[in-house]
């Protein structure tokens, strides 16, 4: 007897439900296979960065495969059609993989599933990519969360299965069984524009547990006051991982609390829950996609439906290029374009600078971050951008409309993080760094500055536009 097992989004060895099953379960051999089929995804297709790191990845699970005595079989799709003819060539009566919960991986793995039982061909999944299923939660009256704080109190103390072992050896896969080269995918673009994100990554399993073993050692201890601030190491570097499944969240949080075992001072227990608490959004933001799948497109709060967005086109193609005239903004407009990631605190600041002050509608910036992260996920993304809009599930009021400015002040005191992505300001002074137009002509002439020339005059005045999306906004709120 032999099995399948079907690679997707965990490309792990360790804690990975569906391999273990197979292996323990009663076959003489096992076959891994990945397909690749953008098509059953829609929309949803992975975007140019996510290609890049999927060729990666995909090339790292294989040399692990590999190591331990199988081998990874590539094949493109239709899921259903390559499912097939592995069967076919291999003789397995099963196929075992890990559940995800975006609406078109839902819909497609219903159709194979369904598919395959009419062969009577076994189909097991497991739950690997989330600690709470969405639908294991609910409120008292029995319907979806959509507002975080009580989510996660009604979660957050549910015990968490210890992470299962990656296994020490595998089943030979024969050689006559074939695989598409991963080079003939076509993953990677033709115009090198992915330097800076090969040299920022390590994708795959390895690269995950690094990314890990280095924020516990030397970062966790203090989260809750670095993750604000983007020119530390102060976060983890996890999202491209998860999103991917090279690391799952059972694993992640058994390791934090291996590490609060240890410590275990108040102090640590701050930082740890802090960290936790994200890995709680990210719980959160699937559990909403899955109760709410039109949310990629559409506001949850339909009164949203009728907002006179600007369809400010040139204002949409100056924020893709960080070309704005905000430092903050168009530094991190450019750590996205060079690396595949934007810290948080530029994530939200850079949403609400193009929804708030620039009136464009969200669902643009939403497909610019689809293309350009390597972290670009359905439910994190959707919740990020309805949550910066002001439209979604536990949103930021919209009054709340982030001063690009002041947020430089704040978390970037000293300027290193614009000084950084922004490099015409480099010699400016803290003082004046986030809001160049209002600097005295001296500190600009110091500073090799010569606005709308080698740094662009703001595109917006920030108070006039904060003004105007205001007035936009008193007529959806009734
Ligand atoms: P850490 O601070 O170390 O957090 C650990 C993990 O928790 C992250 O890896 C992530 O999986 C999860 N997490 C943290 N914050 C959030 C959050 N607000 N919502 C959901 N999960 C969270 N995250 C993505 O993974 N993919 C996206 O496409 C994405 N798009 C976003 C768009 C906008 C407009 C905003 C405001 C946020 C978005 N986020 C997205 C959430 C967040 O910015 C990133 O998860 C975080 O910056 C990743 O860095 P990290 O792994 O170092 O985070």
């Amino acid at each position: 007897k032999r099995a399948i097992v079907w690679f997707r989004r965990d490309l792990r060895l360790a804690d990975n439900p569906a391999l273990c099953a197979a292996l323990d379960g009663d076959f003489d051999t096992v076959v891994p296979v990945f397909i690749e089929a953008p098509d059953e995804l829609g929309d949803e297709a992975p975007g140019g960065a996510q290609r890049v790191w999927q060729h990666f990845s995909l090339a790292a699970l294989a040399a692990d495969l590999e190591a331990l005595g199988s081998r990874l079989i590539i094949r493109r799709g239709p899921s259903a059609d390559a499912l097939d003819r592995l069967i076919e060539e291999s003789g397995a009566t099963a196929v075992y993989w890990n559940r995800l919960y975006d609406p078109h991986t839902i819909e497609r793995d219903k159709r194979v599933k369904a598919h395959l039982d009419d062969q009577s061909i076994e189909t097991a999944s497991f739950p690997a990519h989330l600690l709470y299923e969405p639908w294991t939660v609910s409120t008292r009256q029995n319907a979806p969360y959509k507002v975080f704080t009580p989510f996660w109190k009604a979660v957050r103390d549910r015990p968490v299965a210890t992470p299962l072992a990656a296994p020490s050896e595998l089943p030979a896969v024969w050689d006559r069984i074939g695989s598409e080269s991963l080079d003939a995918l076509g993953l990677l673009p033709d115009i090198r524009w992915d330097e800076g994100i090969r040299e920022a990554w390590t994708p795959g399993e390895a690269g995950a547990h690094d990314r890990l073993d280095h924020f516990v050692d030397d970062v966790l201890g203090r989260y809750a006051t670095d993750r604000d601030r983007p020119a530390v190491l102060g976060t983890s570097y996890l999202s491209p991982h998860l999103h991917w499944g090279e690391i799952g969240p059972r694993q992640v949080v058994h390791r934090v609390e291996e590490w609060l075992a240890e410590h275990g001072r108040d102090g640590d227990r701050a930082d740890a829950n802090t960290f936790l608490s994200e890995i709680g959004w990210r719980e959160f933001a699937h559990h909403v996609l899955y109760h709410f799948p039109e949310t990629p497109e559409r506001p949850l709060d339909t009164r949203f439906e009728s907002f006179p967005w600007s369809g400010d086109d040139e204002g949409l193609a100056r924020w893709q290029r960080g070309t704005t005239g905000i430092p903050m903004v168009d530094a991190g407009m450019r750590e996205l374009w060079a690396t595949g990631y934007m810290h948080n605190r530029l994530r939200m600041t850079v949403a609400s600078f193009l929804t708030k002050n620039l009136r464009v509608a969200w669902q643009h910036g939403e497909r610019w971050f689809w293309d350009t992260l390597v972290d670009a996920d359905l439910a994190n993304n959707t919740l990020g951008w309805q949550w910066a809009a002001g439209c979604g599930a536990d949103a930021a009021p919209f009054f709340r409309i982030f001063n690009p400015a002041r947020q430089g002040e704040r978390f970037d005191p000293d300027g290193h993080y614009v000084r950084r992505w922004v490099p015409e300001l480099a010699n400016l002074d803290a003082k004046h760094i986030h809001a160049p137009w209002a600097a005295p002509g001296k500190a600009l002439a110091d500073a090799g500055v010569v606005l709308g020339d080698t740094y662009p005059e703001p595109i917006v005045d920030l108070k006039a536009s904060r003004r105007e999306a205001l007035a936009a906004f008193d007529q959806v709120k009734k």
